[in-house]
């Protein structure tokens, strides 16, 4: 099971992929009893918005943190899990998708079956690399492994995928990046504080557990870990940071395979690519040519039988999860506990749905649409988009800093924007996967080629505007500034989030929020850089981008003020595109929703004015409480601040809100030199 990790990261809404539920319309989206109004909003607004939801929702051992989002997504489970009890019932009537779910999830629920069989379904892996002769034959090792080499990062070596052309994105090429590490980031090998020393510590016992797993003796797994963190540490060396990767330019190097093999002489790219699928490949992108280099130095250097421990490391690590309960058992103790902070694992039909979703998501959501989503929510939903939309224009077309000449690009950039609504126009087709009752494993192995496959299967062809990159049960949103489409899953548009039910000011505070901050993605730091059709071009005039670029800075300055934990600030140039669209989404809503109400007396409810009612669902949106792993954990590889400050950050910088609860200059909620862009 791939764990999703886009080259081109997703302008998402968070970072966890998450998932939702059909809620009792009557749970409201302003919930007063969340508040804790002994706080005053003008000293610390997220506390007074989300004090009594803290104290009335602790964190379950199973989650490393527990918010409005992620409390939905695992009260949708439940109705997934319902679905794929259903599907998995022998003897019921079934369909083409019904089949594919139910037997992916049955396979995977027996537990019996997966544990009976140890680590016996690695085998073949572990005899192919014990096999090996020389370095020359890595690369048909790596492009016929059981699971594939890697689409979406921290697998074996690299990354490779396809992605559209940066500068042609009617295009789809081929794409190579950076890869091939076990810990979440490069920062992890490389820093040197007290704790980062530890959980390197804890990385190494973590790998030595996994080669005794394996069979190997207690000396050799040792020794087989310090190998892995050797080679990983020099390979971490040879990656770009994630603020380095916030410029989309430093990511694109387009070659012929000529080049790249000049690049790196040591692995066969030819061979590579052709057993993999890609076929010959007339130019691709390499995103990190320093990585590739590093990749081909470190090749060079280690010896066969180091490097065959290395690939033993990876093939254990990406089965992990799908092996008996020794593997899965240690594979949550350090990537669960450690890293996070989670202390129980997670029951298995929570994980068996969650595997369902990320091999088979098309299918599940084709049965979770069909079942909990409405036309009638579909259309709500377009209706608000297009009022934020409207919104945005009038700002673009009112911005003080911006000339007529930018001004009439932004408005080309906006209204080519794609509005993409609940779930796609033409469903997956996953007629040639094939999912076996009683093949866990195969199962799995079969989904990640099929998904690998199907990456590799657009090279070359024009590329298809219909797909999604989010599964339609998913909690979430996304900007993509490739397609210049924003994104709506259907869990993400229902109650509590937006109720048909509720007043108009919570539901524009909260859902009018979450589509303004997508649609801000479209001219933050990074989507900014791409024009209408989605292509890598300036389309700013130099003073123009001179004066955006002091306002982000702006942004940059006032979040890198803020404390994660302990010392750890946040970095404020990695947040600066969320926290530009944080900011700039909630303005847009607001606007949207005076417009949309204009000439309607609206009355205070629950002691609360509208405008109040407006500031507190969206800080009600972000309700969180989190463990101190995963704080640590998201300070170094979220683009998203925490909770606490993409609710604080935005309402200290509008005077919108000052006004609705009365804030005096000089209260932290009062920001004197206030950021605005959009
Ligand atoms: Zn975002």
């Amino acid at each position: 099971m791939l764990r999703k990790l886009a080259v081109f990261a997703l302008a998402s809404l968070f970072s966890v992929s998450p998932l939702l539920a059909q809620h009792s319309v009557s749970e409201p989206v302003l919930d007063v009893s969340s508040m804790d109004k002994s706080v005053d909003p003008c000293i610390d607004f997220y506390t007074y918005s989300c004090g009594g939801w803290m104290k009335n929702n602790p964190i379950p051992p199973d989650q490393a943190s527990w918010g409005t989002y992620g409390k939905l997504q695992d009260e949708n489970r439940l109705q997934l899990r319902s679905i794929l009890e259903e599907a998995a019932k022998t003897g019921a009537p079934r369909n083409a998708v019904t089949q594919k779910i139910g037997d992916y999830y049955a396979s995977c629920m027996d537990e019996t079956a997966i544990e009976k069989l140890g680590s016996q379904p690695l085998q073949p892996q572990l005899q192919r690399i014990a096999a090996l002769q020389s370095k020359e034959q890595f690369a048909d090792y790596v492009a016929s492994s059981q699971y594939p080499p890697s689409l979406y990062g921290g697998g074996t070596l690299f990354t490779f995928r396809s992605n559209q052309d940066y500068k042609d994105s009617s295009q789809v090429i081929a794409e190579l990046d950076q890869g091939g590490l076990g810990l979440p980031d490069r920062d992890y090998y490389l820093k040197d504080d007290a704790k980062s020393v530890e959980l390197r510590k804890a990385y190494l016992a973590h790998v030595e557990k996994m080669f005794a797993l394996i069979a190997e003796s207690a000396d050799a797994s040792a020794q087989d870990a310090a190998t892995v963190l050797r080679i990983e540490t020099a390979l971490a060396k040879g990656q770009m940071t994630r603020v380095e990767r916030r410029d989309p330019p430093s990511l694109y190097h387009k070659m012929s395979a000529l080049d790249l093999a000049k690049l790196a002489p040591t692995f066969d790219w030819n061979i590579y690519f052709a057993k993999t699928g890609a076929g010959a490949l007339a130019a691709l992108n390499v995103v990190t040519p320093s990585y590739v280099k590093t990749l081909n130095e470190e090749i060079e250097k280690e010896s066969l039988a180091d490097w065959k421990v290395y690939l033993r490391w990876h093939a254990v690590h990406v089965a992990a999860n799908d092996l008996s309960s020794a593997f899965v058992k240690e594979n949550f103790a350090f990537y669960g506990k450690t890293l996070r902070g989670r202390e129980e694992l997670p029951p298995r039909w929570k994980r068996c749905t969650n595997d369902v979703d990320d091999d088979l998501g098309e299918a599940l959501g084709q049965a979770y649409v069909a079942k909990y989503f409405s036309p009638e929510a579909k259309d709500a939903a377009l209706k608000m988009v297009r009022e934020i939309e409207a919104a945005m224009q009038g700002e673009i077309q009112s911005l003080p800093w911006m000339g007529a000449a930018t001004k009439e690009q932004a408005l080309i950039k906006l209204h080519a924007v794609a509005n993409k609504i609940g779930y796609p126009d033409k469903w997956r087709d996953y007629s040639a996967l094939q999912i076996v009752r009683g093949d866990h494993i195969g199962n799995s192995e079969r989904a990640d080629w099929f998904e690998f496959h199907r990456w590799l299967a657009k090279i070359g062809k024009p590329v298809d505007r219909n797909e999604w990159g989010m599964t339609p049960p998913t909690i979430n949103a996304y900007y993509d500034p490739q397609m210049n489409d924003i994104n709506f899953p259907a869990g993400v548009l229902q109650p509590p989030l937006f109720s048909p039910l509720s007043d108009a000011a919570p539901n524009y505070g909260d859902t009018g929020a979450t589509m303004g901050h997508e649609l801000t993605h479209a001219f933050d730091d990074e989507g900014s850089q791409f024009d209408a059709q989605g292509n890598l071009r300036n389309w700013w005039t130099d003073a123009d981008r001179k004066e955006f670029e002091k306002r982000a800075q702006c942004v940059v300055d006032q979040y890198s003020g803020y404390t994660v934990i302990d010392d750890i600030k946040v970095t404020g140039k990695l947040t600066n595109g969320e926290d530009i669209a944080d900011l700039g989404g909630t303005l847009l809503a607001y606007l949207a929703w005076k417009q949309s109400t204009v000439g309607q007396k609206l009355e205070p409810l629950d002691g609360l004015t509208p405008e109040q009612r407006f500031f507190v669902a969206y800080g009600q949106s972000w309700c969180t409480n989190e463990r101190d792993e995963n704080k640590r954990l998201r300070a170094t590889v979220d683009p998203h601040s925490p909770e606490k400050y993409r609710t604080n950050g935005v309402v200290s910088n509008m005077p919108e809100f000052r006004e609705a609860f009365h804030c005096k200059p000089g209260q932290p909620m009062v920001r004197e030199n206030s950021c605005r862009i959009w």
